[in-house]
């Protein structure tokens, strides 16, 4: 056996999702919509289907969908990619990410990574024989306050071996958007060290109060250096179609192409037809998505806040992070996950589980507000009469 897979845990959403069913409790644990993604969408899979689209689809991707994906950037963030050589399209965002470290690491490169992270990342910089090199966000004095982003310890990290920066914004599990000063400072690094960077932006349309993502992208002389990750499963409520998209200057993509060809070569026509529907939908379905996630944040996040949690700001993704230590508890994140799951029924993932080693801060815990409002209430009155 590989003895790095043999090390890595049964990922924490299989582990708290498999709790929350054996309690019958609410699951605000795993990111997921309870609602099915739009009916159009959905049917323009099912059309597909019976179109005589079930056949192997090109390696990098349909072309209507490697279009569908460049119009996108030109449309929301003025970016101009080339959808025969810049776009490649694959099995969700978690194949993009493998395969974008697979196709830019050699064994021994140095990535820098930022804390709290995405439970994919360290297994797979890891078995591609790259060196992470950790970084942490600081945590909020007050529940008010956002992360903050130490600058030095960030310089720091990077040295003479340093490949790439692995950048999620919007945030999984934090809902950090970095902001414009944050992402200048970033850039400059990159430029300095002469890096790539691997940007993580399957919450790009999750964003809320009116901020809008900026992708690392856009910034002056970022064009060359990085790779853009979307997912069909965020912009369209849809996580279980796995269909993930990749924006690159032609030789990474080309590179990236390579690893995708041995990973998985193609991903289902049906579903790529259906998200270039999706893609070209207008701004309207966009602003509704995140308007309504904004009006689930709100619902929970007050809601946590009436029963004594301290509640973090969360500018965008499917998550709020809660404190609890104004609840006086003893209990670390892991163990009141636990208990809450058990006794109040409601299910959420803590926030160590977000960290590559055991010194993590254990007083956060991560909610997915991405479900029906009446499912939120439910949740909020089995924590009120277990509290
Ligand atoms: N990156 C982040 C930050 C995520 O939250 C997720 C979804 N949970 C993924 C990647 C994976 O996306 P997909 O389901 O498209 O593989
Ligand atoms: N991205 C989702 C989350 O953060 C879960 C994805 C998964 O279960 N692998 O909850």
């Amino acid at each position: 056996l590989n003895s790095l897979l043999a090390a890595t845990p049964t990922t924490i959403f299989t582990v708290i999702t498999a709790l929350a069913q054996k309690h019958g409790a609410v699951n605000l644990g795993q990111g997921f919509p309870d609602t099915e993604g739009p009916a159009d969408i959905v049917q323009a899979a099912s059309d597909a289907l019976h179109d005589n689209r079930n056949q192997y689809a090109p390696l990098t991707g349909l072309p209507e969908l490697r279009e569908a994906v460049a119009r996108g950037n030109k449309r929301f963030f003025g970016l101009d990619i080339d959808p025969a050589t810049g776009v490649v399209v694959t099995s969700g965002a978690t194949e993009a990410l493998a395969a974008s470290l697979a196709a830019l690491l050699d064994p021994g490169d140095e990535v820098v990574l930022i804390e709290p992270l995405y439970d994919t990342y360290l297994p797979t910089v890891r078995l591609l024989g790259a060196v992470p090199r950790l970084v942490r966000l600081l945590p909020p004095e007050r529940p008010e306050e956002g992360w903050r982003l130490p600058r030095e310890a960030l310089r720091a990290a990077f040295g003479p071996r340093t490949k790439l920066l692995l950048l999620n914004s919007p945030m999984n599990p934090i809902g950090k958007l970095f902001d414009a000063e944050e992402l200048a400072f970033i850039a400059g690094l990159l430029r300095e060290h002469d890096c790539y960077a691997v940007c993580d932006e399957v919450y790009e349309h999750l964003v809320f109060d009116g901020a809008r993502h900026v992708p690392l992208m856009t910034l002056p002389g970022m064009r060359e250096r990085c790779v853009r990750i979307g997912s069909a499963g965020k912009s369209f409520s849809l996580t279980g179609w796995k269909v993930g998209y990749v924006s690159a200057p032609a030789p990474l993509a080309a590179a990236i192409a390579k690893a995708h060809q041995n990973l998985v070569f193609a991903t289902a026509p049906n579903l790529q037809r259906a998200v270039a529907f999706g893609l070209d939908k207008d701004a309207g379905y966009f602003q509704e998505l995140a308007d309504d996630l904004q009006r689930k944040r709100d619902l929970l996040s007050d809601g946590l806040r009436r029963l004594g949690f301290g509640v973090l700001p969360s500018g965008g993704s499917y998550f709020v992070v809660a404190d609890l230590r104004p609840l006086g508890t003893e209990l670390d994140d892991d163990g009141f996950c636990r208990l809450m799951t058990r006794e109040a029924g409601v299910a959420a993932i803590p926030v160590s589980a977000f960290y590559g080693s055991p010194d993590a801060p254990r007083h956060l815990v991560r909610f997915a507000f991405c479900k029906r409002e009446a499912v939120l209430r439910d949740a909020l009155a089995r924590l009120e009469a277990a509290m």
